[in-house]
């Protein structure tokens, strides 16, 4: 590290000196996994694995189905739908890899290969912290580069990443509500009043609907599909009621999360009024 000394009296900026370089695994070299070592990760997470292809790949050469591909166009811009494809993100240009010159869009012609871009080469469909575990491991076994996609809004593009491994966290969708949540360690194991649990792939439009049908109130954002629990309250989280009620992660009271060595667990609950 270096200081730099701005202006006297005024700012010191820290720079991080650049570090060495680190390129994981790639698909075309000996450390790759073979077919049998995917297949077992597929079985560690209970069949949930599947290989990835762009959503767009349908309309194309050799994955050509004209049914999947209309259905393709009418959804092109339907941001529900995308949450739930691994093969896309929301934003589509996140989806090419111009560097590579490979990019997979429906207003290309049919004979034109669908190049995979920077979508994920495989998709651990995850559905508990068992199986983000198993993914987590596996990825670091094979020194794997990990994208993990909840509902891929992300705008700098950080949901997907060439020729990774994707956690899609999508599908978990439990949500509970409690009247008295007791953190894990609370000192006297005092309560910290309503509080709502949601898994890693609850939408904020799902999040309020429950929380609607239980006629309470969540601090959480604007969007429809953005996911409750994942980039957006890891961010901070804002609202419209953010100057009442604060961020969305000044209300978290616990997290559970799989750490890179896959041995920890904490809870995650948000409070609400
Ligand atoms: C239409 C729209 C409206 C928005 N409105 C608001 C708003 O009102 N308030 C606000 O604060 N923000 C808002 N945002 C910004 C939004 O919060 C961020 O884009 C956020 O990063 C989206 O998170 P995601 O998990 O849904 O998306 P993703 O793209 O799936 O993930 C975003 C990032 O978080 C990581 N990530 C996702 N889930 C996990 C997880 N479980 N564990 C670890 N890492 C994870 C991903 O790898 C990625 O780096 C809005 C965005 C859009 C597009």
């Amino acid at each position: 590290m270096v200081g730099l000394s701005l202006i006297p009296l005024f700012a010191s900026i820290a720079l991080a000196a650049p570090e060495k370089s680190h390129c994981r695994c790639r698909p075309h070299e000996a450390c790759w996994p073979t077919n049998e070592q995917w297949s077992s990760l597929n079985s560690t997470i209970q069949g949930n694995l599947v290989a990835t292809r762009p959503i767009a790949s349908v309309c194309h050469e050799a994955d050509f189905d004209e049914a999947a591909c209309k259905t393709v166009k009418e959804r092109w811009t339907d941001s529900y739908w995308r949450a739930a494809q691994p093969g896309a993100v929301q934003w589509e240009n996140w989806e090419a890899w111009p560097e590579h010159h490979q990019s997979c869009y429906i207003e290309s012609d049919e004979s034109t290969t669908c190049g995979q871009g920077r979508v994920s080469l495989y998709s651990a469909k995850v559905q508990t912290a068992s199986h983000i575990q198993k993914a987590v491991d596996f990825a670091r076994t094979y020194d794997l580069r990990l994208a993990i996609r909840n509902s891929g809004h992300d705008y700098m593009g950080r949901s997907t990443a060439p020729e990774s491994l994707q956690i899609f966290t999508n599908g978990m969708k439990d949500i509970t509500f409690v009247d008295n949540f007791v953190p894990a360690g609370a000192p006297g194991g005092k309560g910290e009043g309503h509080a709502v649990t949601m898994a890693a792939g609850v939408h904020l439009s799902e999040l309020y609907k429950a929380a609607g049908e239980k006629k309470r109130t969540v601090q959480a954002g604007a969007s429809h599909t953005v996911g409750a629990a994942g980039g957006y309250i890891q961010a901070g989280g804002h609202s419209p009621f953010g100057a009442r009620g604060g961020l969305a992660s000044d209300n978290a009271l616990e997290f559970q999360v799989v750490t890179a060595d896959v041995s920890e667990l904490h809870k995650r609950r948000l409070t609400h009024g």
